[in-house]
């Protein structure tokens, strides 16, 4: 590493820096059936109206409102029915003339010279069915007007709008069967360490089961991109060149997860120094200083803690918000909430501090507390925790205090 590489920034100072390596993000075009949750390649405008025509909210009848305004309960004013008309009609009605009345379904089209609906509950019909009683005005506020919800050429979703099932469903509305999506990142995810295995295997002693991967995959698909989990690497220079050569190959992106602290073995830190480009190294953030950022051959390479929770931590606070941006991700959406702090939370005197938070609804609003130990290696508390302290640097902890706080 050179002596300018930037060393121990803040997690702004790092954004900055990871700003500047850029993902080439390729675009397909995709059917909206697997569309869920993917991102827009491009604005997404509206070829029509919504809705595409007038039409009835309600079941009811459609009136000239001028001939019901003397409606009551007392006083009803009968119709003549003069037909019927359904959602899906392409065929209407003929042209109302005052004293009449024709019966209209939800979703159905205003039939011409009809300006109101009166619902079916605040009317009555003869047994004949030939006439039609209403006992109060029929409403102009009862039709949806063509266009009220989106027009024609309006532009809908900007580019990196995340395909939830609301937009989803607005995608059909607009009548789209494809999607111009970007393609999903590919994420290739290498852990190292000579103690971690694979579970399903027997643990040796001093071994532990690999856990990072995992939750780091899960975090990877949480964010629409496709994970890789690749064989873990030991403690060794050529086992560890091998298996970055053949990640960069292969993937968009390259996590590695233990080997870049200050300890002898960490030779994460050690090959990219002599063989990758480091672009910053350890960052003002706890639990989770010892990342770094850089470059494996032309692959971004995120070199993220060996402890469970740091992985975890610096994943949501770096690599998910450095690759929303690059995206222009509109999600997922990292929830802040404002919470009062029922212990007391140490914080970094010169970095976030995100510890683990349990919380509870009262009448003040949400309340946390620190109940578990916060060591970077217990992944359990971080299992049982709904949200992660937000404390800047210095800030005091005391209990009592409101502050912010990422959900979890
Ligand atoms: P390191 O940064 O490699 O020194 O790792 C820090 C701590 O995290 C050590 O206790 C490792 O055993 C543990 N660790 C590293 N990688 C993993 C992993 N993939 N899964 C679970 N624990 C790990
Ligand atoms: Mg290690």
């Amino acid at each position: 590493m050179g002596d300018e590489t930037p060393y121990f920034v803040s997690v702004e100072e790092a954004l900055e820096i990871a700003a500047k390596t850029s993902l080439n993000i390729s675009l397909e075009n995709i059917s909206i059936s697997k569309a869920h949750n993917r991102l827009l390649a491009t604005s997404m405008t509206s070829p029509l109206d919504d809705p595409p025509f007038d039409n009835s909210a309600m079941d009811g009848w459609a009136v000239i409102h001028q001939n019901t305004l003397s409606a009551t309960k007392e006083n009803p004013v009968e119709l003549e029915i003069i037909g019927t008309v359904s959602a899906g009609d392409g065929e209407l009605p003929p042209q109302i003339s005052n004293g009449q009345a024709i019966r209209i379904m939800t979703g159905a089209p205003m039939p011409s010279g009809t300006d109101s609906i009166i619902q079916i509950e605040a009317t009555m019909t003869n047994p004949g069915k030939t006439k039609v009683k209403l006992f109060e005005p029929s409403k102009p506020n009862f039709i949806r007007r063509r266009g009220e919800n989106i027009s024609s050429g309006d532009e809908i979703f900007p580019l990196g709008t995340q395909l939830t099932p609301e937009r989803l469903g607005l995608c059909a509305t607009m009548g789209y069967h494809e999607i111009s999506a970007q393609k999903k990142l590919k994420v290739a995810i290498i852990s190292t360490g000579d103690e971690i295995v694979p579970v399903g295997q027997e643990l040796q002693p001093g071994e532990i089961y690999e856990s990072n991967s995992h939750g780091l995959a899960a975090l990877v698909s949480w964010l629409g991109h496709t994970p890789t989990i690749h064989p873990s690497v030991a403690d060794d220079i050529p086992s560890l060149r091998k298996a970055l050569n053949n990640a960069s190959n292969s993937a968009d992106i390259i996590l590695t997860s233990g080997g870049v602290s200050m300890g002898e073995f960490d030779y994460v830190r050690k090959i990219m120094e002599s063989e990758g480009q480091i672009h910053f190294w350890r960052v003002k953030l706890r639990p989770g200083s010892p990342p770094l950022f850089g470059l494996w051959q032309d692959t971004p390479i995120w070199g993220l803690p060996g402890n469970p929770v740091s992985s975890h931590v610096v994943f949501r606070t770096l690599v998910a918000p450095w690759i929303r941006s690059q995206t222009h991700a509109s999600g997922p959406i990292e929830t802040k909430i404002r919470i009062k702090l029922a212990d007391p939370v140490k914080a970094m005197a010169d970095g976030l501090t995100l510890r683990r938070l349990q919380l509870e609804l009262t009448e003040e609003g949400l309340i946390g507390y620190v109940r578990t130990h916060q060591g970077s290696n217990n992944l359990h508390s971080l299992a049982i925790a709904s949200a992660l302290t937000l404390l800047p640097p210095g800030s005091k902890g005391e209990v009592g205090e409101w502050i912010d706080a990422l959900l979890l």
